[in-house]
């Protein structure tokens, strides 16, 4: 999509958040970065995240996928209780780049009910699995109410890699407003996801690691929500199948 929109347009629609736009970081201008979560909730790892940011006095937003959320509904609600935001990462894994409008929308508009339902609050946030989506499938997500949030640095952690490759990694593109990915499980078959071959990840001691590294750059993790707080987002285009 991005290749049949001329480079002066695409600028312009960057710079100017066009409507075909999703949330690639926050402009602020205080000395925060927005620290996402995605694949959970998981029983073990998100209690074990979970208890790393409140050490850290840092907030998150979490994508959740809804296959985990039903399951594990009290987990949805320690988040809350945490000061975090919870976002939706879909009804399950599935990539939604290739399916049909109204597949998406309906499955998207039912998932979003089921994870307010959990949550008794308003979700505002999607993140399509595998950063793919498609004009069709973002027309849906809109349709939806859902706001597109993609994301800038990672931390690597759904594939296998050293803790210090994920630490660099992390770290490219750490800047105020840079909307981080990493994940607090991992989403398999169960998930609909594509594969099933787990990273070896200990996802609390890397946290503690991503979070100690921004510090030292002065920067602070905090949610989507509380981001925009102080904040404004920045929309790029973005469209992967
Ligand atoms: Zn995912």
């Amino acid at each position: 999509m991005s290749r049949l929109v001329p480079a002066r347009a695409r600028r312009w629609l960057r710079s100017h958040g066009g409507p075909l736009g999703s949330i690639v970081r926050v402009r602020t201008s205080r000395p925060e970065f927005v620290l996402t979560y995605d694949d959970g909730p998981d029983p073990v790892e998100t209690e074990r995240v979970l208890e790393v940011l409140r050490d850290e006095s840092a907030s998150a937003t979490f994508f959740v996928l809804m296959t985990r959320a039903r399951e594990h509904r009290s987990l949805v609600s320690e988040i809350l209780a945490g000061g975090h935001e919870v976002a939706l990462h879909g009804p399950d894994h599935r990539a939604i780049s290739r399916l049909a409008y109204r597949e998406v929308r309906d499955r998207t508009v039912s998932a979003k009910a089921e994870l307010e339902d959990i949550t008794g609050a308003a979700v505002r946030w999607y993140r399509p699995p595998y950063g793919l989506q498609s004009l069709t499938s973002f027309r849906a997500i809109k349709a939806t109410g859902l706001e597109p949030v993609l994301w800038g640095p990672t931390a690597w952690d759904s594939r296998e890699a050293t803790t210090e490759q994920r630490v660099a990694r992390a770290l490219r593109g750490a800047e105020p407003g840079a909307i981080l990915l990493s994940h607090d499980s991992y989403a398999g078959f169960a998930d609909g996801g594509r594969s099933d071959s787990p990273p070896t990840v200990d996802r609390s001691a890397l946290a503690t690691r991503i979070l100690a590294a921004y510090r030292e750059r002065g920067l602070h993790a905090r949610s989507l929500a509380h981001a925009l707080t102080s904040g404004s987002p920045v929309k790029g285009i973005w469209f992967k199948r």
